[in-house]
């Protein structure tokens, strides 16, 4: 579905750039979770910003190609990005206000997507965020459709983004850190409910976090990136069972 290759990005400009992603190389098969592990300052969100085109304009330079199927994501024209992005790749966040909007009420933030995605009327979007909000097991998704995002929990905001990335079915979801903001229960709650959201879509994923024990809990492959590049990508029962690279041995070390 998704084949990173060679895929190097640097920040800064005129002449001064920095290279901060080194020749990052990868492949996400259909229906496969792959976590990417690293710690703080590692690539791992400007390498789904390259994906996702967010990357800045001007302070930024890549060469590589990511192909999403079949079609050169660095090379697509912006007006063609508009239609992938939200629609076939979506994308959550540690944050969830840097998705929702704070002065729309959660319920509209889901069905405006669809509206204006399948061009549903107002009362067949309205059902059809009730049931998302039911499949995010969000508690009175009634209640909560008609609720501004500061008058729900933390969680509770990141199950509505969830409901927002999943909205238009896209073939691959980003997430990244989506957990790293919430206790430790919740966290649980999240990636089980992104498990059993993936399991019933057969949606690639990519699983980003700086935490090898939460990666090991959801994804079939690892990838450990380290100041840039990739050190290591195997299936999650060999890091853990036969690490090849000296930095995950550490990393498995470290771990609580
Ligand atoms: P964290 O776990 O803290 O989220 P990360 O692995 O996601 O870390 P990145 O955000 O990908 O790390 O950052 C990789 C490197 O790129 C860092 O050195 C960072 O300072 C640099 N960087 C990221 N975004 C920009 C930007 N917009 N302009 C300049 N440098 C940037
Ligand atoms: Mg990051």
């Amino acid at each position: 579905l998704l084949s990173v290759d060679e895929l190097a990005v640097s920040f800064g400009k005129r002449k001064q750039w920095r290279e901060v992603l080194h020749k990052v190389s990868f492949e996400l098969r259909e229906n496969e979770i792959l976590g990417i592990v690293g710690e703080s300052g590692s690539g791992k969100s400007v390498t789904s910003l390259s994906i996702m085109g967010l990357l800045p304009k001007n302070t930024s330079q890549y060469s590589g190609r990511i192909l999403f199927e079949e079609e050169d994501l660095l090379k697509l024209p912006k007006e063609d990005f508009r239609k992938i992005r939200g629609k076939e790749i979506a994308m959550i966040f540690q944050e969830p206000m840097s998705a929702l909007n704070p002065s729309l009420k959660c319920g509209k933030q889901v069905s405006e997507i669809l509206r204006l995605h399948f061009k549903m009327s107002s009362s067949k979007a309205k059902k059809e965020t009730i049931a998302l909000f039911e499949k995010v097991k969000l508690p009175r998704p009634n209640e909560i459709y008609n609720s501004y995002p500061h008058q729900i929990s933390g969680g509770q905001m990141q199950r509505v983004m969830i409901a927002m990335a999943i909205a238009c079915k896209p073939k691959l979801l980003i997430a990244d850190e989506p957990t790293t903001a919430l206790d430790v229960t919740v966290q649980k709650e999240i990636i089980s409910l992104l498990k059993t959201i993936q399991k019933e879509t057969k949606m690639s994923m990519l699983f980003i976090s700086h935490d090898l024990n939460l990666v090991s809990e959801i994804a079939d492959r690892v990838m450990v990136m380290y100041q840039g590049s990739v050190v290591e990508n195997a299936s999650t029962v060999e890091i853990f069972t036969n690490p090849q690279a000296e930095y995950t041995k550490a990393l498995l070390e470290a771990r609580p």
